[in-house]
């Protein structure tokens, strides 16, 4: 069996639903289980409803009607029979979610995010599956959380690998075609849960160890994985070969093409990954395996926007030690502060880091009674792996440089 994985970006608007049925029909569509993500932006969209709801807005009544436009418009412009069942189907989902926001009780805002956020993989995957039958490639679709078995961590949930195995091997048969959800999956409470942001990438793969898939292919709007993210660098290459063990150091330091949970299940059973243009599905793009670390062997410039540099040191100006750091972490920790890198000096501590839930105030506010605190707000992580002299230059050039670590084979460059 093998495993496709469709993002977002393939599946924004009427165009992509079509170009799904021609890369299919290209590259043929026995054996498969195709996991999909949400269309377009609809997750962004759908964590708008979520904000609104738990937080009383006005803006819930547009924000819900800003996802039933979006999915409608496609809708209309795939399936010209008004009485199709899709559209009922649609409709059950949409008054899912109202009931859900009268009837609910619990002011967990994670539990009502992953409730809510989650309808949006539920409709794309129902109007795909949908459209491929109309167009006459026969699939079945599934719904992931009777398969992706996870703990109570809402909005960051770990997988139970023993039950979804379990469950996996059990509805998933074979000489098939499947289309099913990335993202979502269910708690032993039967509550719906999300495996955090981007994370269908890792469906796949989960998908690909439980059922020792022959492979697992990524379709992408871009070429496969470049040597840069194109949105910011203007001359990026094709990687055409890269290590298991290489493309997960790409995906740490934040390569967005692939999620970076997504490696190790494949790595543990040697599954190959495919990272393909779903515009030229001919072509080859980039294949993980185990073997040949990078081919061609190129610098790799990974970016990560938006980070804040936060300096700390003692109030007396003694140094900070053991039990600082101990300490700093866990504040660090405990308002879920995603740290992509730390230096430290006699007198000073700094870490560079991500504030993915808007928590740094009261992370300063707190460390500012024991500390003296410097920083700096949205400032870009440069990473350089493989690099050289030229790769370095190519970034001081014209910018400030706040912070500069290295090891053999990798540099990192805080840049304001
Ligand atoms: P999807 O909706 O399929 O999940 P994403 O937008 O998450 O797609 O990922 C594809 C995007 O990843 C590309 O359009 C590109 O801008 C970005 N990207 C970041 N780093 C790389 C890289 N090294 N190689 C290719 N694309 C990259
Ligand atoms: N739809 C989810 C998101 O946008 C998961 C994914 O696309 O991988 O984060
Ligand atoms: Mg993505």
């Amino acid at each position: 069996m093998k495993i496709f994985k469709f993002g977002g970006a393939s599946v924004k608007d009427v165009k992509g639903v079509k170009n799904i049925v021609k890369v299919l029909e290209q590259v043929g569509y026995n054996d498969i289980l195709i996991v999909l993500s949400a269309m377009g932006k609809m997750t962004n969209a759908f964590e708008k409803i979520a904000d609104a709801y738990f937080y009383k807005k006005e803006s819930l009544t547009s924000s819900v009607e800003e996802v039933r436009t979006y999915h409608y418009q496609i809708l209309a412009a795939l399936f010209k029979d008004e009485n199709h069942e899709i559209f009922s189907e649609l409709e059950k989902l949409f008054v899912q979610l109202t009931s859900f926001m009268i009837q609910n009780k619990i002011r967990d805002f994670n539990f009502v995010y992953d409730q809510i956020v989650s309808l949006a993989e539920l409709i794309s995957t129902k109007i795909v599956s949908h459209y491929l039958n109309e167009v006459g490639i026969e699939n079945t679709w599934i719904d992931v959380r009777d398969c992706i078995k996870t703990n109570d961590e809402y909005r960051e949930a770990k997988v139970n690998w023993k039950e979804t195995e379990k469950a996996i091997t059990t509805k998933i048969k074979p000489q098939n075609l499947y289309i099913t959800q990335g993202f979502i999956a269910k708690n032993s409470k039967g509550n719906t849960t999300t495996l955090g942001r981007e994370g269908s990438d890792y469906s796949a793969s989960i998908f690909a160890n439980s059922l020792n898939a022959d492979s697992l292919t990524i379709w992408k709007d871009v070429k496969g994985v470049l040597n840069a993210d194109p949105r910011y660098f203007s001359a990026t290459q094709l990687l055409q070969q890269i290590s298991y063990t290489e493309a997960i150091e790409l995906a740490f330091y934040g390569a967005s093409v692939i999620h970076p949970k997504t490696l190790q299940p494949l790595q543990t059973k040697e599954i190959p990954l495919y990272v393909k243009s779903f515009v030229n599905p001919e072509n080859e793009g980039t294949t993980v395996t185990r073997g040949v670390n990078l081919l061609p062997e190129i610098p790799c410039f990974i970016v990560k926007k938006n980070q804040i540099l936060l300096s700390i040191s003692s109030l007396d100006f003694s140094f900070i030690v053991e039990q600082n750091i101990s300490e700093i972490f866990e504040l660090l920790h405990n308002f879920d502060m995603k740290v992509s890198l730390i230096q430290n000096s006699a007198i000073s501590f700094s870490v560079c880091m991500d504030d993915k839930f808007n928590q740094f105030e009261s992370l300063y506010n707190t460390l500012t009674s024991k500390f003296k605190i410097e920083y700096y707000k949205g400032v870009s992580l440069y990473t350089i792996r493989h690099f050289n002299s030229k790769a370095i230059k190519e970034i001081e050039y014209n910018s400030k440089i706040l912070l500069k670590q290295s090891t053999k084979e990798t540099i990192q460059m805080v840049v304001q």
